[in-house]
């Protein structure tokens, strides 16, 4: 596969000199789509947090854990589960500054997510525009299908849907697959030399971002969540941030020459 190939690698595809990654729930949105699903329509916030729990100490996989939590709603369509969602979540009110400004720099944004396609894709055409978001926007993430084959509409019918997972790994979507489609040589596994490719900016909050750490050249991690935790045990370095200002800044600061990747990482959180 040669450099130009952006079948693969769509955000290749403006031939950019950076590429803005990001997870979407809990750091787009400020609260997490499937912990409301769960907590509200689901089998409830004690169940879910118990899960996490045994995700975080490694009795469980993240991928088992979270396939129950969506199995736990059984009575809602998902039509009205996108409804509930676009009623109660709320988008980060920096990203749209972000959103444009980073469309007009070039720096394509790709959301990494292990939530399903149809309800960030809902969620964002619903406050970024549906025509903006197609164009703008990459989205990799888990999906959904017809929970049996008798369904007749996965989007009408009461229960009929299951969440569908992006891959084989443990994370169910692991995002460093992604990202290495850009960091690495796809014929052997080698990382690309920094100035052969583009620079790799990633913003995250939970352990979900853990597997898509050690690919990047700058780590965001939310302050206050378990991804700050995890970077400061596994080492990986990282800048906190609290909302997508801070992540403007900075961001804005190297694209534009102000600052250097080099530079903000001697400073690290
Ligand atoms: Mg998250």
């Amino acid at each position: 596969m040669g450099s130009t190939d952006v079948a693969d690698r769509p955000a290749l595809a403006s031939n950019p000199k950076y590429i803005f990654f990001t997870d979407f729930d809990g750091t787009i949105t400020l609260q997490d789509t499937n912990d409301y699903m769960t907590d509200h329509i689901g089998f409830g916030a004690e169940l879910r947090k118990k899960g996490n729990a045994d995700v975080l100490h490694g009795h469980r996989t993240f991928r088992d854990s979270f396939k129950e939590m969506m199995d736990s709603i059984r009575t809602t369509s998902f039509e009205d589960c996108i409804a509930l969602l676009k009623a109660n979540i709320k988008l980060d009110s920096h990203f749209q500054a972000f959103f444009d400004w980073a469309d007009k720099a070039n720096v394509p944004i790709v959301i990494l997510s292990g939530g399903m396609e149809p309800v960030i894709r809902g969620l964002l055409s619903n406050w970024l525009g549906e025509e903006a978001v197609r164009r703008r926007l990459q989205i990799v993430s888990n999906n959904v299908e017809a929970r049996e084959p008798g369904v007749k509409d996965l989007y009408k019918d009461a229960g009929g849907w299951q969440l569908v997972y992006h891959d084989d790994s443990p994370f169910g979507h692991d995002k460093s697959i992604e990202i290495r489609k850009y960091s690495r040589n796809s014929a052997d596994g080698s990382v690309t030399p920094a100035n052969e490719r583009p620079v790799i900016f990633y913003a995250g909050d939970g352990v979900s971002d853990l597997s898509a750490a050690r690919e990047t050249d700058l780590m965001f991690a939310k302050a206050g969540k378990d991804l700050v935790q995890y970077c400061k045990r596994e080492n990986v370095p990282f800048t906190e941030f609290d909302d997508f200002g801070d992540i403007s800044r900075v961001v804005e600061d190297i694209v534009d020459g102000r600052t250097t990747l080099e530079s903000v990482l001697s400073k690290g959180a």
